[in-house]
């Protein structure tokens, strides 16, 4: 694994204290939070941390590919894991849960490939590749 910096240097992204701790903390959580949860996470040890760096700064990583962005209920949360993974969607709060590996590719490994093939062709285009975000609720009580 290769040290934030390097990734960073890899990115072209200068190293700034704010810039670390900011990844550092998302690649350490999978609670896909928002700009805000990130800002609320990283400022009580981050000094000067402003909330635009936060901003710019996660606009950044997902420019360079060291982060994506997930539309939710009118709002981004962000992943640091930028491998290909399903998620679950709660609707409910926008909250975001990774779906394990294994069985994320269980899912996309099922899906007919005659269809997918079909459908690349209707629309004349290449399917890259498979999105899949499952609409989930919890269990009341
Ligand atoms: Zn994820």
């Amino acid at each position: 694994m290769p040290s934030t910096s390097e990734l960073f240097a890899g990115n072209k992204i200068r190293c700034t204290t704010q810039r670390r701790a900011l990844y550092e903390a998302l690649v350490a959580t999978d609670s896909h939070p928002t700009a805000e949860e990130l800002y609320r996470m990283v400022k009580p040890t981050t000094t000067r941390l402003s909330r635009a760096t936060v901003y710019n700064t996660l606009d950044t990583f997902c420019r360079t590919g060291l982060a994506r962005r997930l539309p939710s209920n009118g709002c981004c949360r962000f992943d640091a894991d930028v491998s290909r993974h399903l998620h679950l969607w709660f609707r409910e709060d926008g909250t975001i849960q990774d779906v394990p590996e294994e069985l994320g590719k269980k899912l996309t490994q099922g899906l007919p490939k005659a269809v997918i093939a079909e459908i690349a062709r209707m629309a004349g285009v290449e399917i890259e590749g498979i999105s899949i975000q499952l609409m989930a609720r919890r269990p009341r009580g």
